[in-house]
């Protein structure tokens, strides 16, 4: 009896001492493990809607290896400059000043809440300069206006290449000659696509297509450089858009996809922890094991990496979906839903992509409920009428999306 309860005890002390081991290399866990290099390759105005309707199979591929979410959340307003210089500063325009596409790095005219000694915003490059001094950092983009969210003398590259494929090909060029510690890539031809033809056109999608051809080009200089057994690729977006354009406050303005792949992410893996597009910077800086300074706000998406899990605090009663769309009249995506019709119109609702649920509509001007009318086949009016959807699931619903079918004799 009294050798089991020695027995006993050192089994305790055991247990015990293993714990405690466990406890402090949980404490130490702080950073993901082997990650040398970080490729960000940014996709100018791609919504997730844009993406789940296009051919993308390096991108696919990149999510197989990887981690994804497709419920990225815009700061605003809903353009380039504000939501690019998000992901590069870790916090938005309220803090970074960066509130419009004419606004310059160090414009003091609206006040950031700090500035590095070449008063900008301390930005991800100024953090990865700061705490690896080596560091090869580049930044290589497709839209001049990139340039104005750049401290060049602390970068060592900094390109503007006017083409979408001679960018891409720069970025490979630069990859497999400098292995880069971190480099931010900005293609801006799926922006162009929305804008020329309408988000959702039949070219916008293709074009999302073609740009995944770029995006391998990358992929596979980061293989070509021997690096990709220590990289983590990031594929973000700066904004999606809707019509010919973006700025307001659409679901498919607002929401974008993010992609994590390769060393320390995990494979095949859907984030569920909510990512903000400052949260890039956040990402970038955790991936690499340097210090995010605490003015920023971006919170690295740690559920993305292996040993990391999602929060326990996760928001799980109700999701706000994708918004169902309307058929285009005659073709034209740039134009708002519904038109002017002769003598009657069709009425054709469209599912958003990559979301399963039932569609209700109304025509009586009110706002669509779990109860009002399904929507299964269009259909047709002959007096001017609106209609409102919104798209209902077991996990929530969307916003309301209206057309106007205006109907003359
Ligand atoms: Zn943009």
């Amino acid at each position: 009896m009294k050798k089991l309860s020695v027995r006993l005890k050192n089994v305790l002390v055991i247990t015990i001492m293993t714990l405690a081991l466990q406890t402090a290399c949980e404490a130490k866990k702080k950073y993901p493990k082997g990650i040398k290099h970080v490729v960000v390759i940014g996709l100018d105005g791609m919504s997730s809607t844009g993406f789940h309707a296009a051919t993308t199979p390096c991108m696919d591929s990149l999510i197989g290896h990887g981690a994804v979410n497709y419920a990225v959340r815009s700061v605003l307003p809903t353009v380039s400059t504000p939501n690019w210089n998000a992901m590069l500063c870790g916090a938005g325009p309220e803090i970074t000043g960066a509130n419009s596409n004419s606004w310059k790095a160090n414009d003091l005219d609206f006040p950031s809440v700090a500035i590095s000694k070449d008063r900008s915003f301390p930005n991800i490059f100024r953090i990865l300069r700061m705490q690896k001094p080596d560091a090869e950092l580049g930044a290589i983009y497709h839209w001049g206006g990139f340039s104005a969210m750049l401290e060049k003398s602390i970068l060592n590259v900094s390109v503007h290449c006017s083409k979408q494929l001679e960018t891409a090909q720069k970025s490979a060029e630069y990859i497999i000659e400098k292995k880069p510690t971190f480099l931010f890539i900005q293609l801006d031809g799926i922006d162009g696509a929305g804008h020329n033809s309408g988000h959702m056109s039949p070219d916008y999608i293709k074009y999302i297509g073609e740009t995944d051809t770029h995006v391998r080009i990358i992929v596979d200089a980061i293989h070509k450089a021997g690096i990709a057994g220590s990289t983590m690729i990031m594929v973000v977006s700066d904004h999606g858009g809707i019509f010919g354009g973006h700025g307001g406050n659409s679901y498919d303005e607002l929401v974008t996809p993010i992609i994590f792949s390769g060393k320390g992410i995990k494979q095949n893996y859907r984030i569920r922890q909510q990512i903000y597009r400052y949260d890039v910077a956040a990402d970038v800086a955790f991936a690499l094991g340097v210090t995010a300074p605490q003015l920023w706000t971006g919170r690295p998406t740690q559920a993305a990496y292996i040993g990391f899990d999602e929060p326990d605090n996760l928001w799980e009663e109700m999701e706000v979906l994708p918004s169902p769309r309307f058929a285009a009249k005659d073709n034209n995506h740039k134009a708002a839903f519904g038109g002017e019709f002769t003598g009657k119109a069709t009425v054709t609702i469209i599912a958003p992509e990559g979301t399963k649920g039932v569609i209700r509509y109304t025509t009586d001007g009110t706002t669509p409920t779990a109860t009002s009318t399904v929507y299964s086949t269009p259909f047709t009016v002959d007096t001017t009428t609106v209609v409102n959807a919104k798209l209902f699931n077991e996990k929530g619903e969307s916003v309301k999306v209206s057309a106007t079918y205006k109907i003359t004799e």
